[in-house]
């Protein structure tokens, strides 16, 4: 078939046959072969036609395969259908109707609705049970598989993220080519309703809810021709764009591979203003300083999956890591606070679990971090419980919470020991409405203290972190529980 490949392909460069153009990349399609199986493109014309026929014909000359024209299907994509069933029968082919199969997949109708489905499900639920037939009939009990409901989501994401590491690593296959010429070179920014964009909002979403880490994915740069200077992770533990926001505004090519910033050895960009201020002039000798730093080489960039040692992907990290961070499904109903915002409830939901990103439970998922102590005093292993309590400057801002709330709260060093505390203690339901506002703000403003110290983005100062913590549960409290209060009262007296 590599023979009929060729012929193909020289026909359509000396422009015998037109093929079809895909998405904006001037990127033209002709034709598909998977084993015996060829599709073959072009635009409606009998031109075209007459010179697939060559084509074909001339291949069976030179290898003796003969291509059954009666038993191939011609297929007109906005065209008349007196129009097909005359250049069919000019052919000796047949009428086909969409929609169709290729390779077993639907073709031609739309994947949105559910209904058109079910042939594919059908297919699968008849192999299932004979796959189920032949586990039982082995003995294997199907309750020692642990094959629950999480793990089966987990997979699903899994295979997603597949394609995001095969559309990284696989740059020059066609279908990559194809979906960048559709969808555009930068696999987070797909949008649209589509299967492609569905695939990279899982994929997106993924992270933003914590199931992966948003660096699982790293760039060892070699020449950087074909990593993102902005976008990708070649640096550091976040993108450029997210750490340095408003040098990455201010950029005129936001899109530009590292090696196209690279100039002589020195960097080069260009901004949008001609001045662009001192405190974007400060940022942008941070990261100079940062980028500096890096080696580069004239080799390949690699690309490296950081939850696998050998760092390439395997569904089976992708699929362990997203189990750990899912919700055990036997785990009891969790409390949602009205009057705290939306991420809030999610990280404390997160934190009663114990599924934050901290150090400690990364390297338990097999990541490899490069340190495991806490990154506030870098003392003591980064795990919940020393974090947000035992940590000094969780100990010291417990207890100016602590004197500020006025109750006589014991000091305690875990989170299950607050519970204990709180669910014996004796007040009225706004009354700990104010405690749970207040401890939850706590813990949040230490963890976003934290990430700013892990990602280099510090965004909270030390000694604002207390003023901040009544300022924030202050403004839930009011905004969001609804709950009058004056300023200056709270400051003194929340309780
Ligand atoms: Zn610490």
């Amino acid at each position: 078939m590599e023979g009929l490949n060729l012929a193909m392909q020289s026909a359509v460069e000396s422009q015998l046959i037109r093929g079809i153009m895909v998405g904006n990349n001037n990127l033209r399609l002709s034709h598909l072969i998977y084993a015996d199986d060829v599709v073959i493109f072009s635009e409606w014309s009998r031109e075209d036609l007459q010179y697939i026929l060559c084509v074909l014909k001339v291949f069976f000359l030179v290898s003796g395969l003969k291509i059954n024209i009666s038993k191939s299907h011609l297929f007109g994509i906005g065209v008349d259908d007196n129009q097909v069933t005359s250049f069919a029968a000019g052919t000796g082919c047949q009428v086909g109707l969409f929609p169709t199969k290729y390779l077993g997949v639907p073709i031609g109708t739309n994947m949105n609705h559910v209904g058109n489905w079910s042939r594919l499900i059908d297919k699968f639920s008849s192999r299932l049970s004979s796959w189920k037939a032949n586990l039982i009939s082995c003995g294997a009990p199907f309750s020692q598989g642990g094959l629950n409901v999480g793990s089966l989501k987990a997979f699903n994401l899994a295979l997603l993220h597949k394609w995001k590491w095969r559309f990284i690593h696989c740059s020059r296959d066609l279908w990559v080519r194809v979906i960048k010429s559709i969808h555009g070179e930068v696999f987070e920014r797909a949008v649209g309703n589509s299967p492609w964009a569905n695939i990279v909002s899982a994929c997106n979403n993924t992270f933003g809810v914590g199931l992966l880490p948003s660096d699982v994915i790293k760039i060892q740069v070699g020449s950087g021709e074909f990593v993102r200077f902005w976008h990708d992770i070649w640096t550091g533990s976040r993108s450029l764009a997210s750490r340095f926001n408003r040098l990455f505004h201010l950029d005129v090519y936001k899109d530009d591979m590292v090696a196209a910033k690279r100039m002589n050895n020195g960097w080069n960009w260009v901004w949008s203003r001609e001045q662009i201020g001192s405190r974007n002039f400060e940022l942008l000798d941070m990261m100079r300083q940062e980028i500096e730093q890096i080696q580069f080489h004239d080799r390949e960039d690699t690309w490296i999956w950081g939850l696998s040692p050998e760092g390439t992907f395997s569904v089976k990290s992708a699929q362990d890591c997203i189990d750990f961070n899912l919700l055990p499904s036997n785990q009891s109903t969790t409390t949602w606070y009205k009057f705290l915002p939306r991420k809030v409830n999610i990280f404390l939901w997160r934190f009663k679990l114990d599924k934050l990103p901290l150090r400690w439970n990364l390297s338990s998922v097999g990541l490899e971090i490069n340190s495991v102590t806490c990154p506030v005093c870098n003392e003591v292993i980064e795990h919940r419980d020393h974090l947000f309590f035992g940590c000094s400057l969780a100990s010291d801002l417990w207890s100016k919470v602590r004197r500020w709330m006025g109750c006589d709260m014991p000091i305690f060093s875990s989170w299950s020991a607050f519970v204990t505390l709180f669910e014996t203690h004796q007040s009225s339901v706004s009354c700990k409405t104010r405690i749970i506002s207040i401890v939850t703000t706590l813990l949040w403003v230490l963890r976003r203290f934290r990430n700013g110290i892990v990602f280099n983005d510090i965004v909270l100062r030390k000694c604002m972190l207390f003023d901040v913590i009544q300022l924030y549960s202050f403004n839930w409290l009011k905004h969001r529980g609804h709950q009058i209060f004056n300023w200056n009262l709270w400051r003194l007296q929340p309780l």
